[in-house]
């Protein structure tokens, strides 16, 4: 029997509020200029939440206040030091750990229930499936984005019917719950396949593919608290975790769309099974031209339409402002400066506009990639900053490439094309960019944020 600290209408008037606020807060991060607010929105809601949550209960406040204490540091501690190209990784761990709390705290209610009924421990058996897969899920993914196994697809022959095999497996561990409530080495059963199967599920998925998988993780986090919010009957729970459920999935039908590629052919890929294109070799072989900043700055003098395309090397050079001044440079000449956002490009949606953001480029200069890509002709000089595979033509050219399909921006058909990078490696897809040896294509080799000082410099003596 439950204890209440304070009246239960109280605790559901709390709840409803704390929920009103995740809904106000996630419709203001729909746009930049109001995300920041949003979130603060949608971050005093979870606090009034949880402190909702911790009076509605008799419980032993000082254990909590050790996890609270431990857990809030740690979170700060990772906050403060954590370097923005770290992002994308921190936040596919954090999913992670989302769903490992999702599996605890349904187990641990779970085995500690007096009588668990029919709802109880098919909610349990879920929450337990979903968690597992989404913690290990996610700790591949977070390998992967931190470059610390590869990213490329991985696996063994016949990985898509072991799959199938290990889904049957923690079904019929739920099922054996349902039927059996007061087993509780079912509930270990379907952790333990769902380990693995969150493992076998997210290897062979690699490449250009990895962003479907990140943002279909952060749905499965979502569904796993809300799954738990129906082991615990705690409404809060099931509205938030539907909502992250939910959010999830949206995002996930954006970035396939994106990625020109059905849900189904990303997550049932058979490793192995992807295509193998030429080698860098006999892309580049004698063909590469390179530039200088200061030839870059006389091109740029009788240019009238610019267009800076970022990637992930911008990311990492953080040259988001030194772009942003020599744009001020090139639009005080009178210049048109737009910038070309691919969805996918960097490690985590919405990657580019944040950091554009943050070096206060106005929103209205940032164009998507349909929009530009009707207008590409018409650039005379695109300044490709650090991306790769979001403008590798081979995707649109090379029907055998493991990124064919993918919509890309189509930089290779503007007039001139400066390509800033340190060297010519690969982008995430590992495969070589036929545009590096692209006639109109030329190489500024550096550092991005090093190439773009020198350029700006050369802009300003000249
Ligand atoms: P890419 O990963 O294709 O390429 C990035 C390029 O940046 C590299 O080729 C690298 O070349 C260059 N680079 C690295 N450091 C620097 C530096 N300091 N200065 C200048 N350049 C640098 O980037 P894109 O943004 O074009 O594409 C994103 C890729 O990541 C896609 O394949 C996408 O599917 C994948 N992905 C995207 C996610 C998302 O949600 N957005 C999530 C997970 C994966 P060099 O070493 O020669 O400098």
């Amino acid at each position: 029997m439950i204890t209440y600290l304070i009246d239960l209408g109280w605790v559901n008037l709390a709840y409803l509020v704390a929920s009103v606020l995740f809904i106000i807060g996630m419709k203001g991060m729909t746009h930049p200029r109001t995300a920041l607010r949003g979130n603060l929105i949608s971050a005093w809601g979870m606090l009034l939440a949880v402190v909702a949550a911790l009076l509605a209960n008799g419980l032993s406040y000082q254990w909590i206040l050790v996890g609270a204490v431990l857990g809030g540091a740690v979170g700060a501690i990772t906050a403060v030091r954590v370097q923005m190209t770290q992002m994308p990784e921190m936040v596919a761990l954090f999913n992670g750990f989302g769903g490992a709390a999702s599996v605890l705290v349904a187990g641990a209610a779970f085995m500690t229930a007096a009588e668990p009924d029919l709802q109880m421990t098919i909610a349990t058996g879920l929450s337990g499936l979903i968690g597992a897969v989404t913690f290990t899920g996610s700790l591949i993914a977070f390998l992967k984005l931190a470059e610390k196994m590869p990213s490329g697809s991985l696996g063994f022959p016949g990985i898509k019917a072991f799959n199938g095999l290990l889904i049957l497996v923690a079904l019929a561990g739920t099922a054996w719950l349902a039927v059996d409530p007061s087993s509780q080495m079912a509930y270990w059963l379907v952790v333990v396949v769902s380990c693995v199967l969150g493992v076998t599920l997210t290897i062979p998925i690699g490449g250009a593919d990895m962003p479907v998988v990140i943002a279909l993780l952060n749905s499965y986090s979502g569904l796993a608290a809300a799954a738990t919010g129906f082991v615990l009957m705690n409404n809060v729970l099931i509205i938030a975790g539907s909502l992250v459920g939910a959010s999830g999935i949206i995002l996930t039908q954006i970035m396939c769309k994106a990625m020109n590629r059905s849900l189904g052919a990303v997550l049932f890929a058979e490793f192995g099974g992807a295509a193998s294109g030429p080698s860098a070799d006999d892309v580049y072989g004698g063909k590469v031209k390179s530039t200088s900043p200061a030839e870059v700055a006389m091109m740029l003098e009788t240019a009238q339409r610019v267009l800076v395309v970022p990637g992930y090397g911008m990311a990492v050079a953080q040259a988001q402002h030194i772009v942003r001044d020599m744009a001020n440079i090139l639009e005080a000449r009178g210049v048109l400066v737009e910038y070309g956002i691919h969805p996918v490009a960097g490690r985590m949606p919405g990657h580019m506009n944040i950091l554009l953001a943050e070096a206060d480029v106005p929103y209205e200069k940032l164009r998507e990639m349909d929009d530009i890509n009707n207008e590409i002709a018409q650039i005379d000089v695109c300044i490709v900053v650090g991306a790769n595979d979001t403008v590798n033509p081979a995707a649109r050219n090379d029907p055998h490439s493991p990124i064919a399909g993918m919509p890309i921006i189509d930089v290779d058909r503007a007039r001139t094309v400066i390509v800033v990078k340190r060297s010519l490696s690969p982008g995430f897809a590992g495969i070589p960019n036929p545009l590096f040896a692209a006639d109109n294509c030329l190489m500024m080799f550096g550092d991005g944020k090093k190439a773009l000082t020198e350029l700006v410099q050369a802009l300003k003596e000249g």
